[in-house]
């Protein structure tokens, strides 16, 4: 016999002794077939027998606390993802099918160029009856390729871009041109005293920038005493944090986007943000308003039946409302600023006309509605 009923037992781990004790229950049950039981045998026998009793239990105990646990999981599913999200969202937004399946495409593709992904949105254009010219996807072309060349380390595109683009970036009050010299003059700096002269030289790219970034450009002057001694092991050893790459990239989108006219982050995952946070809202409201019946209040076109709070980063626009009809001002309902300088809806001008004349209903002024002026936010 050679089966060791002390291995079983040291044995912890769940699986493994039982397939170990089947094992040896099946040698054990061959080998003694038609011999009687020694004393010893029978003990051991009784001992694995119960041992396996014990270790199936076990398993069944364990499956059961699993099989639980992965029957919670499909109610926690139902709980939080409710299959109705679609009862928010009406059709009647759309002008048709068509138009709601292009804008989709289009949103989904602008997001691929902008995250860098041009292969997949290339084949995006194939598969789909979308027609994308040139100037659409250009500039996310150019930016891509700077911002590829900023990640391996090399500065020239971005310079080169930075430098064209110099007086838009200056009215932007954007420091990126600075920031991409001071960059390339800290990698001179770190190539030792055999670059110094080099250094110095490269240094009068920071003249238009004396004025505003008088600080940073003393800091980098100062740091060239420390040049021999090695700049790692100076106070200015900050110079070469590799935190600076980072900055340059979020610098260089940032402004190339706003020079651009392009969004940083695309308009596609903002709403899909801004839905995460606002639909569970809208379900809620929805609820509410199928309870008490009044669901037509609702019309679910170019309005939300309440305001949903999506935080500081998703403020792009100012929005009017209304004082004296208190709803927000819209394309077709803008608001007008009158000739004394208070604002109203155009639809509350209207109203407030008394024989081809207005008074405003703040300042008793009275006017001729037509001087009204139309104010874009
Ligand atoms: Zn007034």
């Amino acid at each position: 016999m050679c089966f060791s009923v002390h291995h079983i037992r040291s044995h912890p781990s769940r699986s493994r002794p039982s397939r170990h004790l089947l094992f040896v229950f099946v040698r054990t049950h061959s080998a003694v077939q038609g011999t009687p039981l020694s004393a010893t045998l029978s003990l051991v026998m009784s001992q694995c027998c119960r041992k396996i009793k014990d270790t199936v239990q076990k398993l069944a105990s364990d499956h059961k606390d699993i099989h639980s646990s992965v029957s919670r999981v499909g109610k926690a599913i139902d709980r939080n993802f409710d299959s109705e999200i679609c009862g928010v969202v009406s059709d009647a937004v759309w002008d048709s099918r068509e138009k709601q399946q292009q804008t989709l495409q289009m949103a989904i593709l602008e997001h691929l160029y902008q995250q860098g992904m041009l292969s997949v949105a290339e084949e995006l254009c194939q598969e789909s009856t979308l027609n994308v010219d040139l100037d659409f996807k250009q500039p996310f072309l150019e930016l891509n390729r700077i911002l590829e060349a900023l990640h391996e380390q090399d500065l020239g595109p971005a310079l080169e871009w930075a430098v064209s683009h110099r007086q838009r970036l200056l009215e932007l009050n954007s420091s990126l041109e600075f920031k991409l010299h001071r960059l390339q003059f800290i990698r001179l700096l770190a190539g030792g005293p055999e670059k110094q002269l080099e250094a110095l030289s490269y240094a009068r790219h920071f003249q238009p920038f004396a004025h505003v970034h008088q600080r940073e450009i003393q800091v980098m002057m100062g740091s060239l005493v420390y040049l021999q001694l090695g700049l790692e092991k100076s106070p200015y050893c900050h110079l070469l944090d590799n935190s600076h790459w980072a900055e340059i990239c979020e610098t260089f989108t940032r402004d190339a986007c706003s020079l651009l006219g392009l969004s940083v982050e695309s308009p596609l995952s903002v709403s899909f943000a801004s839905g995460c946070v606002a639909l569970p809202v809208l379900m809620n409201i929805k609820a509410v308003m199928e309870q008490r019946q009044c669901s037509g209040v609702w019309s679910h076109k170019d309005e939300l039946p309440i305001e949903i709070e999506l935080g500081m980063k998703c403020w792009y626009h100012s929005v009017f409302a209304c004082p004296i009809l208190r709803q927000q001002t819209s394309d077709s309902n803008p608001p007008i600023k009158l000739i004394c300088g208070h604002v109203i809806s155009r639809d509350a001008l209207n109203k407030l006309i008394n024989g081809g004349k207005l008074k405003c209903p703040y300042c008793p002024m009275e006017q001729n509605p037509a001087d009204g002026k139309r104010i874009i936010f």
